[in-house]
Protein backbone atom coordinates (compact mmCIF):
# COMPACT_ATOMS: atom_id res chain seq x y z
CA UNK A 1 0.00 0.00 0.00
CA UNK A 2 1.55 3.56 -0.83
CA UNK A 3 0.02 6.90 -0.14
CA UNK A 4 2.10 10.35 -0.63
CA UNK A 5 5.00 8.58 -1.54
CA UNK A 6 4.97 6.40 2.03
CA UNK A 7 5.15 2.73 1.83
CA UNK A 8 2.92 0.85 4.19
CA UNK A 9 3.86 -2.83 5.07
CA UNK A 10 1.71 -4.84 7.18
CA UNK A 11 4.09 -7.18 9.11
CA UNK A 12 2.56 -10.73 10.17
CA UNK A 13 4.43 -13.15 12.21
CA UNK A 14 4.96 -16.09 10.05
CA UNK A 15 6.09 -18.61 12.46
CA UNK A 16 6.41 -19.73 15.48
CA UNK A 17 9.29 -21.67 15.97
CA UNK A 18 9.47 -24.01 18.47
CA UNK A 19 13.16 -24.92 19.31
CA UNK A 20 13.89 -28.20 21.44
CA UNK A 21 16.54 -25.89 23.69
CA UNK A 22 17.82 -22.61 23.19
CA UNK A 23 20.85 -22.21 21.62
CA UNK A 24 23.56 -20.05 22.51
CA UNK A 25 25.54 -20.41 19.06
CA UNK A 26 29.23 -20.22 19.21
CA UNK A 27 30.17 -17.23 17.46
CA UNK A 28 33.32 -16.00 15.42
CA UNK A 29 32.55 -12.84 16.14
CA UNK A 30 35.47 -11.10 17.93
CA UNK A 31 33.44 -9.33 20.19
CA UNK A 32 31.60 -12.55 21.71
CA UNK A 33 32.09 -16.19 22.53
CA UNK A 34 28.39 -17.21 21.87
CA UNK A 35 25.40 -15.21 19.61
CA UNK A 36 21.88 -15.50 19.94
CA UNK A 37 19.14 -14.51 18.65
CA UNK A 38 15.64 -14.71 19.94
CA UNK A 39 13.52 -13.92 16.44
CA UNK A 40 14.23 -14.47 12.18
CA UNK A 41 13.96 -11.46 10.32
CA UNK A 42 13.85 -7.54 11.68
CA UNK A 43 10.98 -6.03 11.07
CA UNK A 44 13.04 -2.41 11.20
CA UNK A 45 14.00 -3.10 7.36
CA UNK A 46 17.04 -0.79 6.93
CA UNK A 47 18.21 -0.01 3.65
CA UNK A 48 21.68 -0.78 4.90
CA UNK A 49 20.95 -3.35 6.79
CA UNK A 50 23.71 -5.97 6.79
CA UNK A 51 21.99 -8.86 7.79
CA UNK A 52 19.57 -9.55 4.96
CA UNK A 53 21.53 -12.26 3.78
CA UNK A 54 20.10 -14.29 6.23
CA UNK A 55 16.84 -14.25 3.74
CA UNK A 56 19.05 -16.99 1.95
CA UNK A 57 18.56 -19.29 5.13
CA UNK A 58 14.89 -18.41 5.85
CA UNK A 59 12.39 -19.69 2.89
CA UNK A 60 10.69 -16.41 2.95
CA UNK A 61 9.25 -15.16 -0.15
CA UNK A 62 8.69 -11.44 1.17
CA UNK A 63 11.63 -8.86 1.21
CA UNK A 64 13.99 -8.92 4.28
CA UNK A 65 12.21 -6.87 6.45
CA UNK A 66 8.47 -7.94 5.69
CA UNK A 67 8.60 -11.35 7.81
CA UNK A 68 9.77 -11.77 11.44
CA UNK A 69 9.74 -15.30 13.30
CA UNK A 70 9.26 -15.85 16.85
CA UNK A 71 11.76 -18.81 18.62
CA UNK A 72 9.71 -20.33 21.30
CA UNK A 73 12.10 -22.41 23.69
CA UNK A 74 12.34 -24.12 27.15
CA UNK A 75 14.37 -22.82 30.42
CA UNK A 76 17.63 -22.96 29.67
CA UNK A 77 19.08 -25.73 32.01
CA UNK A 78 22.15 -24.32 33.82
CA UNK A 79 22.81 -21.24 32.32
CA UNK A 80 26.04 -20.76 35.01
CA UNK A 81 27.91 -22.74 32.21
CA UNK A 82 28.25 -19.84 30.26
CA UNK A 83 29.64 -17.89 33.43
CA UNK A 84 32.25 -15.39 32.12
CA UNK A 85 31.41 -16.23 28.86
CA UNK A 86 30.49 -13.17 26.21
CA UNK A 87 26.66 -13.68 24.80
CA UNK A 88 25.96 -10.94 21.83
CA UNK A 89 22.34 -10.24 21.52
CA UNK A 90 21.20 -9.54 17.84
CA UNK A 91 23.65 -10.26 15.93
CA UNK A 92 21.40 -11.03 12.79
CA UNK A 93 18.25 -9.42 14.33
CA UNK A 94 17.36 -6.25 16.37
CA UNK A 95 16.62 -7.88 19.50
CA UNK A 96 14.16 -4.96 20.63
CA UNK A 97 12.20 -5.25 16.96
CA UNK A 98 8.49 -3.86 17.49
CA UNK A 99 7.17 -7.27 18.03
CA UNK A 100 8.69 -7.96 21.37
CA UNK A 101 6.87 -5.28 23.17
CA UNK A 102 4.64 -8.39 22.54
CA UNK A 103 6.39 -11.44 22.43
CA UNK A 104 9.06 -10.56 24.75
CA UNK A 105 11.25 -12.98 23.69
CA UNK A 106 14.45 -11.10 24.33
CA UNK A 107 13.09 -10.18 27.61
CA UNK A 108 12.68 -14.03 28.27
CA UNK A 109 16.19 -14.67 27.45
CA UNK A 110 17.33 -12.36 29.53
CA UNK A 111 15.34 -13.66 32.53
CA UNK A 112 16.65 -17.12 31.74
CA UNK A 113 20.36 -15.81 32.06
CA UNK A 114 19.69 -13.79 35.34
CA UNK A 115 22.54 -15.32 37.40
CA UNK A 116 24.78 -16.89 35.44
CA UNK A 117 27.73 -14.56 34.93
CA UNK A 118 27.38 -14.36 31.83
CA UNK A 119 29.16 -11.14 29.79
CA UNK A 120 26.11 -9.74 27.68
CA UNK A 121 26.43 -7.38 24.51
CA UNK A 122 22.68 -6.13 22.77
CA UNK A 123 22.67 -4.30 19.62
CA UNK A 124 19.35 -2.91 19.15
CA UNK A 125 18.46 1.03 18.03
CA UNK A 126 15.44 0.70 19.92
CA UNK A 127 15.20 2.53 22.95
CA UNK A 128 12.42 -0.51 23.78
CA UNK A 129 15.42 -1.98 25.68
CA UNK A 130 15.44 0.38 28.66
CA UNK A 131 11.92 -1.69 29.05
CA UNK A 132 14.84 -4.74 30.52
CA UNK A 133 16.88 -2.23 32.22
CA UNK A 134 16.15 -4.40 35.83
CA UNK A 135 17.26 -7.17 34.15
CA UNK A 136 20.27 -6.02 32.27
CA UNK A 137 21.82 -4.04 35.02
CA UNK A 138 21.63 -7.78 36.72
CA UNK A 139 23.92 -9.21 34.74
CA UNK A 140 27.57 -8.70 34.50
CA UNK A 141 27.38 -5.81 31.15
CA UNK A 142 30.56 -7.02 29.02
CA UNK A 143 30.64 -3.80 26.78
CA UNK A 144 27.40 -2.07 25.85
CA UNK A 145 24.14 -1.80 24.79
S1 LIG B 1 18.04 -3.08 13.07
FE1 LIG B 1 19.90 -4.18 12.45
S2 LIG B 1 19.23 -6.24 11.90
FE2 LIG B 1 17.42 -4.91 11.90
S3 LIG B 1 17.14 -4.25 9.80
FE3 LIG B 1 18.33 -2.67 10.88
S4 LIG B 1 20.47 -3.20 10.52
FE4 LIG B 1 19.24 -5.00 10.02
Amino acid sequence: MRAAGIRFVIIQVKRLIIQRKQRLTKSNLPVSDYSVNPYVGCTHACKYCYASFMKRFTNHGEPWGEFLDVKLWPEIKNPQKYAGKELFVGSVTDPYNPQEESYKRTRTLLEQLKGSGVKLSIQTKSDLVLRDLDLILGLRMSRRL
